[in-house]
């Protein structure tokens, strides 16, 4: 799908009544609405369709709120969903007055970072490779007179309803961290996530593979084939679609948030990436430590120097944090090796093909917006590769083992929202090269995620402190 026309054939071709035109906000959640096809004509894919940006979170304020939408032809595609046939298809989002690109746009951003590595002469290609994982739960209540909110019926609390009269019964029920991959029944889900894989193929998504993951039952991975920086995050956009829509069929819920579960392993995205130019690989060097490049090293050093100001964004809801902690395959420290899974960067070692070299970098969860997480990473691995930043030796020993001095020495990941957004205030200016990002969609981004959310939660009394405090 490339031009105009060739949406307006798929239409034809395929019968379609309506087109949904989606876009996204600037915490990454899709936004939508629905034109009849006989309102939609090539005239939209030049002068665009209008809507309220006032109403959208993190967009424009009420007084300039007039915000025009043009469908990206390269995203049409049927929608799963609609009953009606329906063209699902995404858009960027303009200023109608200045006719400019409107900069909070994540989209626009995650563009405008892919044009920056051409220009930079580095490489002509990034490739990106998320693992998204997610929970799939059996009910859901919410209670809004309590204060924490959101209660989970059954797996949550370990109590499986049985709608019998007995005690629960916990046969064939993976306990914490056990869920790393028995076969049904103790995996109840196989038909739900292969559901989710035809419905993502369907939709032009490549699916390499679907498991059950390591927490108590229904943790799950669907991982897709490495794509380019813009197109992989709206993959990513359509991948939690259907995840959650899809469960959604199954009388379940999806949720992507990134911990859950206390004391089992919490939900991550970790992001293999790599750099390309005239179609070669960059990463890769047959003598070099876990055959990475010395640009792939720096490219580390990059990540690794930047990492608190980049989970802000790839890690960058108050739950995140509770993910990063040591004992759950989490990354805890800001180091690089091709054994350690407690490390921010691993090196995958299981090719040893040029063309599969790559690092992977595992801070990031899922509650992050693609787009601007992606290019956040690109622009810090390409700030280490210009500056050359060595990121120090590797660290393939037990971290655990080693004497508390050297231990002491290595820095780990932020232990809050709070002060991982605090970091980004401090070292931003690795994402304003090229004018990828500026200074108003950062300082949006720390305003909305400070208000909403950091100070939401600060704010209010946890119910664990009922727990701790009631009776004193
Ligand atoms: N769920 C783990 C995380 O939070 C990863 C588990 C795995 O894929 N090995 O990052
Ligand atoms: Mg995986
Ligand atoms: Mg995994
Ligand atoms: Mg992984």
């Amino acid at each position: 799908m490339k031009t105009p026309q060739d949406v307006l054939a798929l239409i034809q071709d395929k019968d379609v009544k309506m087109v949904d035109v989606k876009f996204i906000d600037l915490p990454g959640i899709w936004q939508h609405f629905t034109v009849p096809v006989s309102e939609f004509d090539e005239g939209i894919f030049e002068e665009g369709l209008g809507f309220d940006g006032s109403s959208i979170r993190g967009f424009r304020a009420i007084d300039q709120s007039d915000m025009v939408l043009i469908p990206d032809p390269a995203t049409a595609c049927i929608d799963p969903f609609c009953q009606v046939k329906t063209l699902s298809i995404i858009c960027n989002v303009f200023d109608p007055v200045s006719g400019d690109r409107y900069n909070r746009d994540p989209r626009g951003i995650a563009q405008k970072a892919e044009e920056y590595l051409k220009a930079s002469g580095i490489a002509d290609q990034s490739f990106w490779g998320p693992e998204a994982e997610f929970f799939v739960f059996d009910s859901i209540r919410y209670d809004q007179n309590q204060h924490s909110g959101y209660y989970f019926v059954d797996s949550v609390e370990g109590i499986w309803n049985s709608g019998r009269d007995e005690n629960p019964n916990l046969g064939y029920k993976p306990r914490y961290k056990e869920g790393y991959f028995p076969v049904p029944p103790t995996d109840s889900q196989q038909d739900m996530r292969t559901e989710m894989v035809l419905t993502m193929q369907a939709a032009g998504i490549h699916v390499e593979c679907q498991h059950h993951e390591v927490a108590t039952a229904g943790q799950a991975e669907i991982d897709m084939k490495y794509g380019t920086l813009t197109k992989m995050a709206d993959q990513v956009m359509m991948f939690k679609y259907i995840v959650k829509n899809v469960a959604r069929k199954f009388n379940k819920t999806a949720t992507f948030m990134p911990k859950p579960l206390f004391q089992d392993n919490g939900t991550g995205m970790h992001v293999h990436q790599s750099l390309w130019k005239d179609g070669k690989p960059l990463f890769f060097d047959a003598n070099g430590y876990a055959k990475l490049s010395e640009t792939a090293i720096y490219y580390i050093g990059g990540l690794l120097k930047h990492a608190h100001a980049l989970t802000a964004l790839t890690s960058p809801t108050t739950n995140s944090y509770k993910r990063l902690v040591p004992g759950y395959e989490a990354p805890v420290n800001l180091v690089y090796s091709m054994r350690n899974r407690s490390a921010a960067v691993r090196i995958p070692m299981y090719s040893n093909n040029p063309k599969a070299k790559r690092i992977e970098f595992r801070p990031p969860d899922p509650s992050c917006n693609p787009y601007l997480a992606f290019a956040a990473m690109l622009m810090a691995g390409l700030d280490g590769i210009k500056n050359k930043i060595y990121p120090g030796e590797p660290m393939d020993k037990d971290i655990f083992d080693l004497p508390a001095e050297e231990a002491k020495e290595i820095r780990s990941v932020p232990g809050s929202l709070d002060q991982a957004l605090k970091a980004l205030e401090s070292d931003y200016e690795f994402l304003l090269e090229g004018g990828v990002f500026d200074k108003d969609v950062l300082d949006a981004w720390i305003e909305y995620k400070i208000a909403r959310e950091v100070d939401a939660i600060r704010l209010r009394p946890h119910p664990y402190e009922f727990m701790l405090y009631y009776d004193i």
